[in-house]
């Protein structure tokens, strides 16, 4: 129960837990009992769930893609995750956004001498460390970093990699596998949480609306929809979780127009029947995880009014 407290906190909105990165969570979390279990989303595409965000793959004789890399400590779990589905090397290696349970494998993974791809956002801010944090090491940063999208031709499948709005950070991207038709949509898009707004990395209330919505216009009925935490969805979750946050946003701004405060916002926890709408696997946020959500929100709505 601790751990799945402490995996929610993570996987939540404690933008206090990302600014200093990994290494802290490394330090306050075990992460030895950690298993990786391997899920099979369609064709040659899959996802590895440990701790941390969803490691989507896609397997074939051209090699591994893979992207995001969770936490250090479970690099050489997610190495032999990865050679039990696959005996061809791990090619790339893509950063859906900068946080530290999604990219904090990125040394061990880089001195692999696989090439690791970003939007330009997430290797700046990597490379200044984030909110914070010691400097990643040249090694751990992007090589490969794209402004608007990438395309990589491999096994068959074409995989786009395509930059957000400032939705939970600056730096979002959304990777589409056409022929498999399924969206890894990054931490704009969970199943464990409330939607997470980073505004020291550059997110954005209203980016977030607008990058659900690119992922709606994306994606088709079928479309097999892989958040940053959680289970694969579809594009009716999707739209689901953008119309709840589109109300969140509507009732936080009513009463920053009213003039209430961050306190008396939380107080009130104006958002508290859509938390279940929000989270529909795994425990329901507490009262920290919500205030945290509501202390995000309240800053992000008062910044973009
Ligand atoms: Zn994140």
């Amino acid at each position: 129960m601790l751990q799945t407290n402490s995996k929610l906190a993570l996987c939540s909105a404690p933008f206090a837990l990302f600014a200093v990165g990994s290494a802290l969570a490394q330090g306050q979390q075990d992460f030895s009992a950690v298993q990786i279990k391997t899920h099979q989303v369609a064709g040659n595409v899959y996802y590895l769930e440990g701790q941390g965000g969803n490691v989507g793959l896609i397997i074939g004789d051209d090699g591994v893609l893979m992207i995001d890399d969770q936490f250090a400590p479970l690099s050489e779990k997610l190495q032999a995750a990865i050679k039990a589905l696959s005996t061809k090397p791990v090619r790339m290696l893509v950063n859906t956004h900068v946080h530290g349970d999604h990219t904090g494998g990125n040394e061990n993974f880089g001195k692999l001498g696989l090439d690791i791809v970003a939007h330009d956002n997430v290797r700046v801010r990597l490379a200044k460390g984030v909110n914070g944090a010691a400097p990643s090491p040249a090694v751990a940063l992007p090589i490969v970093t794209f402004g608007d999208k990438i395309t990589f031709h491999l096994n068959g499948e074409t995989v786009t990699v395509g930059k957000l709005p400032p939705a939970h950070t600056d730096g979002d991207s959304y990777i589409h596998f056409a022929k498999a038709d399924v969206i890894h949509t990054g931490d704009v898009f969970r199943t464990t949480g409330y939607p997470g707004v980073d505004g020291g990395n550059g997110g954005t209330v209203k980016g977030t609306i607008d990058a659900l919505q690119a992922i709606v216009d994306l994606a088709g009925p079928n479309t097999k929809i892989l958040p940053g935490h959680g289970v694969v969805s579809t594009r009716d979750d999707v739209a689901r979780f953008r119309t709840n946050t589109i109300e969140a946003q509507r009732r936080i701004s009513d009463l920053i127009k009213q003039g209430m405060t961050l306190e008396q916002v939380i107080a009130a926890n104006p958002t508290a029947d859509l938390a279940p709408k929000f989270v529909t696997t795994g425990p329901q946020p507490d009262k920290a995880v919500t205030d945290r959500f509501l202390t995000a929100f309240y800053n992000a709505v008062k910044a973009e009014q």
